[in-house]
């Protein structure tokens, strides 16, 4: 028997419960953490006159050591919710322990990060929620072990999930990690259940993210979320491979093309 039964024969309108279109690429932008209510402000207001509709940022973030920045908390999600109904956007951000569940309310879209993708009881609670969960890809997991992830989330009831290729671990030093776009098509031929990629963590230099969006839409992700910030030099997290505002709009409007 497989082990992702509920994988195998996947087929739940994710992306047009979001508001998606037909054929509409799922587009996340915004920066790694929330730091302050004037990023986010200048980052929404970006957004909004530019069309997108979803933005991402960390309230509880994950990070490699405990002395860099840990994220703002609920102070970070209070930001969130007033910069969300400002500005019209739906909320992307990571959860990481699920005693954060009832903070996050206001959060539309919850992101399960790489370093937990299989932190099982974070997994078994997002199954008993309805709300959408973006599951990322942990880096030193193989596709298998991603759907089977993928299927603890699907097993508890809940079937508004997203996956996300985000780059794994390889000998190669010069990038961050190596984006799997193999993954990619090859949920995309088996299955029907949607995925998108994050080339920002994937390279983690904000020159490559544009060229690795680009070619994930082309192997058929159905979207991406990239990390973008007003200031990327003074980004508290991230900070190299979070494209400009001007970056950005280059980006929105390459995409647009790709839907000609
Ligand atoms: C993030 O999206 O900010 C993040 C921490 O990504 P990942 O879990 O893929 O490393
Ligand atoms: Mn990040």
């Amino acid at each position: 028997m497989s082990n992702h039964p509920l994988i195998d024969k996947f087929n739940e309108p994710v992306l047009s419960n979001l508001g998606l279109k037909k054929d509409e690429k799922l587009i996340i932008l915004g920066p790694c953490a929330v730091e302050s209510m004037e990023q986010l402000e200048q980052i929404a207001k970006f957004l909004h006159e530019n069309g997108i509709k979803f933005m991402r940022a960390g309230a509880f973030k994950p990070r490699t050591s405990v002395y860099d920045f840990q994220g703002l908390g609920t102070v970070g999600l209070q930001y969130l919710k007033q910069i969300k109904e400002k500005y019209n956007l739906k909320i992307v951000s990571e959860i990481m322990d699920p005693l954060q569940l009832p903070l996050m309310d206001m959060v539309d879209v919850l992101q399960v990060g790489a370093r937990n993708m299989q932190n099982f009881s974070l997994l078994k609670a997002l199954g008993k929620i309805s709300k959408p969960v973006i599951l990322k890809r942990g880096f030193g997991n193989t596709i298998e072990e991603f759907l089977c992830a993928a299927e603890y989330i699907l097993q508890g009831g809940n079937k508004n999930l997203i996956l996300c290729e985000r780059g794994i671990k390889t000998f190669e030093p010069l990038t961050r990690n190596t984006l799997d776009l193999a993954s990619v098509a090859l949920i995309k031929k088996n299955y029907n259940i949607p995925i998108i990629c994050d080339p920002s963590h994937a390279t983690g230099h904000s020159d490559l993210v544009i060229p690795l969006s680009l070619a994930s839409i082309a192997c058929g992700a159905d979207g991406i979320m990239v990390e973008i910030h007003n200031n990327p030099a003074f980004s508290l997290s991230d900070s190299e491979q979070a494209l400009n505002l001007d970056e950005a709009f280059l980006l929105i409007e390459k995409l647009k093309r790709t839907s000609d």
